[in-house]
């Protein structure tokens, strides 16, 4: 490593003894050396701790659209401090916020807000299994939905041999009840006939399909049109409630998210990290007679729901991404920048390609875009592996691990960042290559 991480790794050691990990989410321990603390952000940049400033293209996981600490966001979140933060009642806001949403999604015919993805998602099931009278759900392979019991099972690829049996599914570690694994399918992207079968094997007790189109968190792999609509009517003919995780895709990768771009419309969808430029705020939304059910035997609530300031953060950046050009920049950037990186590995014969909207792109080495998680199990990530280290000592962050995409902002395209990403990634490329070479 070639930049100095002392502060970082010395915090790091002090908050081993407070924090598991030494952080507040598993996935920002990078090990012992590597664990990253931030002092500051703004626009599409990060400071550590040791003063190395960043590039950042994880944006929190997706809640960036706009960048970090946008001004017109953050002065509409003080307007919401002076509200007062949550009474245990609702205010006129929740009501222009949903319209909103209506507005922009149009399945999403009734609204309700939470604070965070998996709580949204978490309802959603809740709703689907109250509606369709069905216990049990399916996940498509590689797809993530939250930290909550009901979804943090995988479908072992490495354990499983194709052509045999379904492959097996485990718990996403302890203190998961194993008999939840009951209530849990998996099925791989992307092919219709698994679904097909699966649903004529089990549909008395499958209620909900869920799945996340352009799958965030598995290299942006993405569903084709196809592949939706024929699910959408397998859902119909078995009922099963179609719940479409817009968590990641939602107001991104176009005002409408991925059913705008695919043109379908989900019985139920969830969203969170666009809507508020990083302040928690959630939402489940969809079909009126299914949403209707919420009070009318369905339970949902929560303490936080609508804070004065995340609900007003809300309505300025969807006020934004709805009224002004801010995803068109975005989506720009995302093409001009992955023209860039392309043009510099095709220059050194590396084969690749990008997967997904180019608000975030998966990078895969690899010509062939992966059709599923299968694919790109199987597939050689070890470049990617080796490289995202290096760029992060170039002042370039993005996930050590392949299967999240780069996120792109709004202040990417305005902090001009694509000149510094580029110099940085040829770089990266060249010392990766010399470091496969050595391996080798
Ligand atoms: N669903 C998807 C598709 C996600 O990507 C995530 C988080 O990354 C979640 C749900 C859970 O959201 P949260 O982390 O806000 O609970």
């Amino acid at each position: 490593m070639r930049r100095s991480l002392i502060r970082s790794n010395r915090h790091h050691k002090k908050a081993l003894q407070k924090l598991p990990l030494g952080v507040s989410s598993n996935f920002r321990y990078w090990g012992k050396d590597k664990t990253i603390y931030i002092d500051h952000a703004k626009g599409s940049r990060l400071w550590d701790i040791d003063g190395n400033e960043y590039v950042d293209y994880r944006m929190g996981y997706g809640p960036g659209i706009l960048g970090y600490a946008d001004p017109r966001v953050d002065e509409a979140a003080r307007k919401g401090m002076e509200i007062g933060g949550v009474f245990a009642l609702s205010t006129e806001l929740e009501l222009e916020v949903a319209e909103r949403i209506s507005k922009m999604v149009p399945a999403a015919e009734l609204v309700r807000f939470s604070n965070s993805g998996t709580e949204a998602v978490m309802a959603a099931l809740r709703l689907a299994r109250a509606h369709s009278g069905k216990d049990s759900h399916i996940i498509v392979e590689g797809g993530y939905h939250g930290i909550f019991d009901s979804v943090l099972w995988y479908a072992d690829i490495e354990e499983w041999k194709p052509g045999t049996d379904d492959p097996p599914i485990e718990a996403e570690g302890e203190g998961i009840p194993k008999l939840l694994k009951k209530l849990v399918h998996f099925t791989p992207l992307n092919d219709a006939n698994y679904l097909e079968d699966l649903l004529k094997r089990h549909h008395q007790d499958i209620g909900a399909f869920l799945i996340e189109p352009i799958m965030g968190n598995c290299c942006s792999i993405t569903a084709t049109q196809e592949y939706v609509h024929a699910a959408q009517e397998l859902c119909e003919k078995y009922n099963v409630v179609m719940i479409v995780d817009e968590v990641k895709t939602g107001f991104r990768v176009a005002k409408g998210g991925v059913q705008e771009l695919m043109g379908f419309k989900a019985d139920l969808c969830t969203f969170a990290k666009a809507i508020g430029n990083g302040y928690p705020i959630s939402v489940v939304a969809g079909r009126e007679d299914i949403m209707r059910r919420i009070g009318d035997g369905v339970f949902h609530g929560g303490t936080y729901t609508c804070h004065s300031v995340a609900l007003a953060a809300a309505a300025k950046t969807l006020e934004i991404l709805d009224e002004t050009d801010a995803l068109e920049t975005i989506a720009n950037y995302g093409a001009t920048l992955q023209t860039g990186l392309s043009e510099i590995l095709s220059a050194r014969d590396i084969p690749h390609c990008f997967v997904g909207h180019t608000s975030m792109g998966g990078l895969i080495f690899n010509d062939q875009p992966p059709d599923n998680y299968r694919d790109w199990f199987n597939s050689d990530y070890s470049f990617y592996d080796t490289m995202a280290p290096e760029l992060h000592d170039l002042g370039v962050l993005c996930e050590p691990d392949s299967r999240e995409p780069l996120f792109i902002c709004e202040a990417h395209a305005k902090d001009d960042s694509l000149s510094h990403t580029l110099k940085a990634f040829e770089q990266a490329v060249d010392v990766t290559i010399e470091k496969i070479k050595h391996q080798a």
